[in-house]
């Protein structure tokens, strides 16, 4: 699954479009119609741990004359204002001003609504933007100025290339193409930046404070409601480089060795979206390998909550120890 570093990278390709208006669109998804974003400008783009944020809005007069008089804005009451990147907009300031609108402290990125799909720009009394918000699943990804190819055949032995779920070509030439994704239109991103491994206002002591409970530490590190952004990879990378049993419950694990497992993922996202930026490939110690780097053989397993996902775990039983024996051993035969 494309975590948060990647996410990051599809916001460069996407920002470099803002300010240009959509001339013609196309691509398979069913889950909005990509001709209410015709005539419309990118305004706004964010990621907010795995989900990138892209806002439409007015249509500039540009945009308006290059396109023709075919295309009505169905909002033409604001199409004077929130235009462009202005800072002053209402959605920026609501957003920077603060949480006021997160569904409150601690709560998860709000839902969308379901109900407002079909009909994405015919909510006049809302805000001049409107956010359509993607989300990855497993092989997601977004394109600037070229289409995927096919790198294998299928088992007909064609060569078909992916089908784009959304492909929006702008007035200066350029598009943009997204593949193997959800998208939801929603009020505004509403995820807290507070939660976001990426973001600069991360709370790290909120964090540390979810890390502490009676729960495995490998199910709180994919808990997006405290660490948004960090998935799979990160998990077990961090830990192995924090040299923690996955299943150690933070509860019986001293203060420092929590503290180190959350540096260790922080820093290891952040140099991972610093190497995407720079083409450069992240190199992992222990997701998928055989052996660790001390030449130990590697572990795998599936973990999870209960009630949740299990996800394939990769440790080293030796640089990653078990402590709390008994308490782990159950744990583990519950959780696999
Ligand atoms: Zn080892």
């Amino acid at each position: 699954m494309p975590e948060g570093p990647t996410v990051k990278r599809f916001q460069l390709h996407c920002s470099s479009f803002v300010g240009q208006g959509v001339t013609k669109v196309g691509g398979s998804t069913k889950q909005m119609n990509p001709d209410d974003l015709k005539g419309l400008m990118l305004q706004d783009t964010q990621v907010l741990g795995k989900n990138l944020f892209l806002a439409f809005g007015g249509v500039q007069e540009a945009a308006t004359s290059h396109e023709g008089s075919s295309t009505e804005p169905s909002e033409p009451g604001s199409s004077s204002q929130g235009m462009g990147l202005d800072r002053g907009s209402p959605i920026l300031q609501s957003w920077e001003g603060g949480k006021a609108d997160s569904g409150g402290p601690g709560g998860p990125l709000q839902e969308e609504h379901e109900a407002d799909l079909p009909s994405f720009m015919d909510d006049t009394a809302g805000p001049p933007w409107k956010w359509l918000r993607f989300h990855f699943w497993l092989y997601g990804s977004v394109r600037a100025n070229e289409f995927a190819r096919a790198n294998k055949a299928n088992k007909r032995g064609d060569w078909k290339d992916p089908v784009p779920r959304l492909v929006l070509h702008f007035d200066r030439g350029g598009f943009l193409v997204f593949y193997n994704c959800r998208i939801h239109s929603c009020s505004s991103p509403t995820a807290e930046p507070a939660t976001d491994i990426l973001s600069l206002e991360f709370d790290q002591e909120r964090a540390l404070g979810a890390l502490c409970k009676a729960v495995p530490v490998c199910h709180t590190l994919l808990d997006q409601r405290y660490f948004s952004g960090l998935g799979n990879i990160i998990k077990n990378e961090a830990l192995y480089l924090a040299k923690i049993h996955p299943l150690s419950l933070g509860s019986l694990l001293p203060l420092p060795e929590l503290r180190s497992l959350l540096d260790h993922a922080v820093r290891f996202a952040s140099e991972w979206f610093i190497n995407k930026q720079q083409r450069g490939r992240q190199h992992w110690q222990i997701y998928q390998k055989e052996r660790c780097p001390e030449g130990h053989q590697v572990r795998k397993e599936a973990f999870g909550p209960p009630d949740g996902l299990r996800r394939l775990t990769w440790w080293c039983p030796q640089c990653q120890p078990q402590v709390g024996q008994e308490e782990d051993e159950d744990l583990s035969t519950r959780g696999s």
